[in-house]
């Protein structure tokens, strides 16, 4: 194809593994944690990186050499120009715009990445990510299951790349845009669609760092059938944020829906809903901030098309109303310890409304929140509870409504986007999950969150270095890998056996005793400290513990962890919703392991267990697909348009592991240039040493021609010890590289 033939899309850099490149020629090795003012190896840097040109270098690898500062200018330029896609070997680097690019996802665009008979000639787009998976999943000698891994800090446009891969397949692999059928609420693919809605309605919420934070994680299956059909989909939720429901962090926002149920409601639903206009919700901050996602027209409108009939509906608004009424209701300390708190004239208007929507009577309402029930042998004793644990159990109920009600919509998601098991045989799966984080004061959702992040690095470290010894081998390279220092012994800290940060938690956890900090650091401490992944701050006061995670260093707290993994919810709660005559309320709250009271007590799967059981069975299907990584970066973190942070980005590609990426390769080699480039820029050594002869000939044409004189130059610089420095090249043993 020729350059003028070529689609708009094609890209004008160099190739991509093309043919007649010669990859790298020096084998460096970076240290471990390179900085932004890295030497750049002084005259490499000057020789090899031309800044008028870095924004057309379309894959980070043909960087030379390659380092976080270089990787870091290139992207710098390119987003300069408003190019926002980077390939970085097998990774795809996405820069978050933070503004609409018109014709960048437009059908037309989608589908000339479909059909085109190359696409990874085509500048890079999320659509040549989405394409190689498509066909891939054919496979050679059999279907393979692929899976999209999407990544990045919050903000950084993971949800917002799943979605559009969602709708690429839902153009390009849509049953009714081969037969093209009549557009109806049926269509598999509208209703794939519309689950992110509703999904993003009950779990985003605005936070500090993103108008519409994703408060858990999203694994999708979307499944193919033989013709490579989209016939279904199938999705995964992990960890959601439900403490968010009773607590919003400063500056932040409760979940969408409750939002949007505030302002989209009609007079009609208000007056049944108990939120007459002006009403204040002490869980509903910041409600007057204009959030994009506020559309309840838009939310109901899918529930429609997912299924989900009129009554059903009422039934979630009233809960969901219900759940904001509690929020209103105070308790005042009572003088008198043998008597419950009591509610001001105010709450008690709060309570009747809650247990009207909820369904519940009132009174068992009440007691249920202020009066604790021991059980000793047949007999009970009630105890008042003291005012902070009446709050506590009243935010608690709150959040186990909320997290019951958002499992139950993925589980009437799935059955309505679920393609029967006989239509359907291969799956595209996309993850969407929180990436990497540190903050201040990091507990135990930050240790779960990082700990995902970490096997998900592990596994990307692993099929890196099989993808790249496949690579070498198909060059014909004799090549013995380096051994890389994997992120193994954090896995080991985290969660290994037979002791483990997690394995000591849980142990805390299942003891019934009152949860100490100070015994659970004690405990950390002679039990793990032998491995160097953690660390202590012998100054700090408050008890604490420090993980090297491969993104970097981050200090947990103890206090409150073991609470939060026991995650106790008192059984008379559960018992007060399992008497609800709110049908939904009723069945998420009966014949339900996780909530039915034992005789112990509740079931005791600590939120610790409970994740990693999900993360397991998540790696051993991400195992059996081909994965394809796309690291979205964030920019700013303003969320502004076309403002680009040098030090935001390079604290992204470290922690999203580009940087990584980026050891693996050099431990290989990292540097390519094409053979015509390497004969320009080195061809003189032959024509000016006085070894230029007849058998060492470096003029060269094409193809064969021009690998014959990289050949012969190299067996010239090879040969003379004046040409020490560039002793290290290697000879050309393949087909198109030299080493
Ligand atoms: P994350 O899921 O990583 O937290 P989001 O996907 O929600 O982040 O993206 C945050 C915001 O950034 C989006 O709401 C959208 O406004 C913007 N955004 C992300 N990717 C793009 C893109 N490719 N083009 C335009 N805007 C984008
Ligand atoms: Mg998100």
């Amino acid at each position: 194809m020729t350059s003028a033939d070529k689609p708009s899309h094609v890209r004008e850099g160099g190739h991509r593994n093309g043919e007649g490149t010669v990859k790298g020629f020096v084998r460096k090795v970076h240290s471990p944690h390179p900085s932004l003012n890295d030497s750049l190896e002084g005259d490499i840097q000057a020789f090899l990186i031309d800044d008028d040109l870095l924004h057309t270098y379309d894959d980070l690898t043909k960087v030379n050499p390659v380092t976080p500062a270089t990787v870091l200018k290139c992207l710098q330029a390119r987003y300069r120009v408003k190019v926002f896609y980077t390939h970085a070997g097998c990774t795809l680097v996405a820069l978050n715009p933070f503004q609409p690019i018109p014709d960048l996802y437009t059908p037309d665009v989608m589908k000339e990445y479909h059909c085109a008979p190359q696409p990874q000639e085509f500048k890079p787009h999320i659509f040549i990510v989405a394409e190689e998976a498509y066909r891939n999943v054919q496979g050679q000698l059999e279907p393979v299951n692929q899976s999209l891994v999407v990544s990045g800090e919050s903000g950084a446009g993971k949800t917002w790349t799943s979605r559009c891969l969602m709708k690429y397949y839902a153009t390009v692999a849509a049953a009714s845009s081969v037969v093209n059928s009549q557009d109806t609420v049926e269509r598999i693919e509208r209703r794939v669609l519309d689950s992110n809605p509703i999904m993003e309605a009950f779990g985003n919420a605005c936070t500090l760092r993103n108008n519409n934070s994703s408060r858990f994680g999203k694994y999708i299956q979307l499944q193919l059938d033989r013709c490579q059909l989209l016939v279904g989909a199938s999705v995964q939720t992990y960890l959601l944020e439900k403490t968010r429901v009773a607590c919003q962090p400063v500056n932040e926002r409760n979940f969408h829906i409750f939002y949007q149920m505030l302002k989209g409601a009609t007079d009609e639903q208000r007056k049944e809903w108990k939120m007459p206009r002006g009403q204040h919700f002490v869980w509903l901050p910041n409600s007057e901030k204009p959030v994009e996602e506020d559309s309840f027209q838009e939310t109901v409108l899918a529930m429609v098309h997912l299924g989900i009939k009129a009554e059903r509906q009422r039934q979630l608004f009233r809960i969901l109303s219900g759940i904001l009424q509690l929020g209103n209701l105070d308790f005042s300390s009572s003088t008198d310890e043998s008597k419950p708190c009591d509610l001001d004239e105010q709450s008690k208007d709060f309570l009747q409304r809650a247990a009207e929507l909820l369904c519940v009577p009132a009174e068992e309402l009440l007691m249920s929140l202020r009066v604790r029930t021991l059980k000793a042998g047949k007999q009970s004793v009630i105890k008042p509870c003291p005012r902070s644990e009446c709050s506590m159990r009243r935010d608690c109920l709150a959040k186990v409504i909320y997290a019951q009600l958002f499992e139950w919509l993925v589980t009437f998601i799935n059955n309505s986007i679920r393609a029967d098991k006989a239509t359907w045989c291969n799956f595209i799966g996309v993850l969407d999950v929180y990436g990497f984080e540190c903050f201040q004061i990091n507990n135990l959702e930050q240790l779960c969150i990082n700990y995902a992040n970490e096997k998900l690095q592990q596994h990307f470290v692993a099929h890196y270095l099989r993808a790249q010894q496949e690579e070498y081998v198909s060059e014909g390279l004799e090549w013995s890998f380096v051994k890389y220092q994997d992120n193994q012994s954090c896995l080991d800290l985290l969660e290994g056996s037979p002791v483990s940060v997690f394995s000591l938690l849980n142990e805390e956890s299942r003891l019934n005793r009152a949860s100490d900090e100070k015994t659970m650091k004690v405990r950390l401490e002679k039990e793990l400290s032998d491995n160097a992944n953690i660390s202590w701050d012998k100054f700090s006061k408050q008890p604490h513990f420090t993980v090297a995670h491969y993104a970097g260093k981050v200090t947990y707290q103890i206090q409150g962890m073991v609470e939060k993994n026991k995650d106790p919810v008192p059984p008379e709660l559960i018992e007060l919703l399992q008497m609800s005559e709110n049908a939904l309320l009723h069945h998420i709250f009966t014949d339900k392991e996780t909530v039915s009271p034992t005789s112990k007590g509740l079931s005791k799967v600590t939120v610790v267990s409970k994740f990693k059981n999900s993360l397991e069975s998540l790696m051993r299907i991400l195992h059996t697909t081909t994965p394809h990584y796309t690291r979205c970066i964030k920019p700013n973190p303003d969320c502004k348009p076309l403002t680009f942070k040098k030090e935001e980005v390079i604290m992204q590609l470290e922690a999203c592991g580009i940087v990584e990426t980026i050891h693996i390769s050099a431990a290989g080699f990292p540097i390519r240039i094409p053979f015509k480039g390497f004969m320009q820029r080195y061809g003189l050594i032959a024509k000016y040493s006085h070894f230029k002869s007849g058998s060492h000939s470096v003029d060269a044409g094409a193809g064969d021609i021009l690998r014959q004189g990289v050949e012969n130059l190299l067996s010239v610089v090879l040969q003379h010890e004046a040409f020490d420095p560039l002793r290290k090249l290697n000879s050309v043993k393949h087909n198109s590289w030299v080493h």
